[in-house]
């Protein structure tokens, strides 16, 4: 490489290339820059000019060119600044004071993130430390996505996701009619709710109509303190998933006082009362029917469990109303102490299950995020930064706008 015939491809004021030179035995390739002393420098905070105090070098990595890795031997030099009153580092146009890459590779890197390349491989690609790709991406990510949007909000749903095995959560606040994830945070508690709508602007909290979620106390809570007008919609999903646990328990039990047949037709009989009976094959189907021919109890829950999903069926307040008492008392007819606990547990939370006839909405929606939870993962170095896995979901998740 002949010295400043590369010269063009650093446009760059206020500095000189002087020497440009490949590293022998190596793709690497050495560009001197240095002050043009024509500029007095300027501090990289207020941009205010200041005077020399001290000269350093350093290196900072640019865009390849011609397969070589270009290395910036940069005349980075301290000021005395006037006006922070403080030795700062001279501002550059290329490059921020304590970056070890130019602006243009890391919005190369940042590009290539975005584009749905895992950290590893464009750190590979652009032989960068991992780490430095990674907070790349994030300072990119945090510039577009960082401030939380609230235009527009009407409906919400709000559920938690677990991130890492135990117990390890994080909320995550949907735009219900965009799809767009608003809002991410660390934790399912009171605190970690409140702090999304502590944020909202006073009129978007006012005119929120309903938020879907879980019969979880800590969102009810949050919802009703700060958007006493919006109508709680609770999911069926989750309701027919604790309901299965139940299910679960009872057959266990019945399994364990049965004998002769039903014992033997109860054995492995998990997922028949689990599936839908749409979903049963034709041997699970005849399974099933003799089983609830030979139990009274099971044939109850196991039709407590199909009248349940019906009730969200309704549009009409009223009939969602005798359905989910009529459910109820079949449950306290049969008298088991798990089934009449059930019962209570959905008439402390009536109202949001009936509101679901006016707002026909649910968390199921959040199932989107799930899955890319998987792939967001690998691409994005794993959970140690809950932050910025935040901000990937929600680049991955923007919404459709509001014109479509
Ligand atoms: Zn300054």
């Amino acid at each position: 490489m002949s010295t400043c015939s590369l010269a063009s491809f650093f446009p760059w004021r206020r500095v000189r290339i002087t020497y440009t030179n490949t590293v022998e035995g190596s793709r690497s390739a050495i560009v001197r820059v240095e002050p043009d002393r024509r500029y007095r420098p300027i501090c990289h905070v207020c941009g205010k000019p200041g005077a020399i105090h001290a000269h350093t070098r350093k290196f900072i990595r640019d865009l390849s060119f011609g397969g070589f890795t270009m290395l910036l031997q940069v005349e980075h030099r301290k000021i005395r600044c006037h006006h922070c009153r403080k030795v700062r580092v001279e501002g550059l146009a290329f490059v921020d004071a304590s970056a070890r890459v130019t602006h243009r590779l890391a919005a190369y890197a940042a590009q290539l993130c975005k584009a749905g390349l895992s950290v590893e491989v464009v750190a590979r690609h652009l032989d960068l430390d991992p780490k430095t790709v990674k907070t790349i991406d994030k300072a990119a990510l945090q510039a577009e996505f960082g401030q939380t949007t609230y235009d527009n909000l009407k409906r919400l749903a709000i559920d938690e996701i677990a991130v890492k095995k135990g117990h390890h959560y994080m909320t995550v606040v949907l735009d219900y009619d965009t799809g767009r994830v608003v809002w991410m945070g660390k934790g399912r508690q009171n605190a970690t709710i409140d702090a999304f709508f502590e944020a909202m602007p006073t009129e978007v909290r006012e005119g929120i109509a309903a938020v879907a979620i879980d019969m979880w106390e800590p969102y009810i809570n949050a919802v009703k303190r700060w958007c006493p007008q919006a109508d709680v919609v609770f999911d069926l999903f989750h309701v027919v998933k604790a309901f299965n646990k139940v299910i679960d328990n009872i057959r266990n039990e019945e399994f364990r006082k049965a004998g002769g047949d039903l014992r033997e037709l109860l054995k492995g009989s998990k997922y028949l009362f689990l599936k839908n009976w749409g979903n049963l094959k034709r041997e699970g189907r005849v399974q099933l029917e003799e089983i609830l021919n030979l139990n009274e109890r099971l044939t109850t829950i196991y039709w407590l469990k199909d009248l349940l999903a019906h009730i969200w069926d309704y549009y009409y307040p009223g009939w969602a109303m005798k359905m989910l008492a009529e459910w109820c008392e079949v449950a306290r007819q049969d008298g088991h102490p798990a089934l009449v606990k059930f019962a209570e547990m959905l008439e402390r939370h009536e109202y949001g299950i009936i509101s679901h006839c006016k707002h026909q909405i649910h968390t199921s929606k959040l199932e989107g995020v799930n899955n890319k939870i998987k792939v967001i993962k690998r691409i994005a170095y794993g959970f140690h930064d809950l932050d910025y896995f935040a901000l990937k979901v929600k680049q991955a998740l923007p919404g459709r706008t509001s014109n479509n």
